[in-house]
């Protein structure tokens, strides 16, 4: 089994990795923005309390956050291991992150920085979106359905944007992001955990480094 944490800014491509590689190893993906936003959507307690603070781009609450993570490691198909897409992004939640392992008797691996200058965020965003089926994800300019308005994947004709993607509140999310994610790097390089990969090139090329780093670190 084999647990990995993807790190990076809004827009690097964390979620679209994430789903190459659970397609390619079988991992699960377990984001917290996805869980977030479904807790949103069904109207929870933490979703009631997440909205806003997701809506202004910044951090929910460690305190929900963890405890949501808590829940999911608690499924049994995690056993095949998990990519952690979003989470964590705070220290608080890296040491949490640990302890909820060790209690679980899971172990950490690698952990993968996905690396994107400031100046390209803005523009990856601004045009995604996702299909409402299957959760494939595209781009008004880079990525668009070989038939119009047909998922290449599922043949769904629904299509979802978020809405935090705007300018603002992404140029929000990515102030969050140098203030209290960014120093998960050296949480996790002092931990020797650290690989970085350039994230501006070709998607295919960057999943295969991820399945490279994942194949060095599994067992
Ligand atoms: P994402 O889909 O990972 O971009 O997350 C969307 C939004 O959900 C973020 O801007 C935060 O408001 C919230 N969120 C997701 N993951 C976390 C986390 N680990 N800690 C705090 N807030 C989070």
């Amino acid at each position: 089994m084999t647990n990995l944490i993807l790190l990076g800014p809004p827009g690097a491509g964390k979620g679209t990795q994430a789903r190459m590689l659970m397609e390619s190893k079988g991992l699960i993906q377990l984001s917290t923005g996805d869980l977030l936003r479904e807790a949103v959507a069904k109207g929870t307690q933490a979703g009631k309390a997440a909205k806003q603070v997701m809506a202004a781009g910044d951090l929910v609450s460690d305190e929900i956050v963890i405890a949501i993570v808590n829940d999911r490691l608690d499924q049994p198909d995690v056993a095949a291991g998990v990519i952690f897409d979003g989470f964590p992004r705070t220290v608080i939640q890296a040491e949490a992150l640990d302890d909820l392992l060790k209690d679980k008797e899971m172990k950490l691996d690698s952990v993968v920085l996905l690396e994107v200058p400031d100046s390209a965020v803005i523009e990856r965003i601004s045009g995604r979106y996702t299909c409402a089926g299957c959760g494939e994800g595209y781009h008004d300019l880079h990525k668009v359905p070989a038939k119009p308005g047909v998922c290449d994947n599922c043949g769904e004709t629904k299509f979802k944007r978020r809405v935090d993607d705007d300018a603002a509140t992404v140029s929000e999310r990515l102030k969050t992001y140098h203030a209290e994610t960014s120093p998960l790097t050296v949480y996790y390089s002092d931990k020797g955990l650290l690989k970085r990969i350039n994230a501006m090139g070709d998607i295919d090329i960057i999943s295969a480094q991820l399945n490279e780093v994942f194949d060095r670190t599994s067992n």
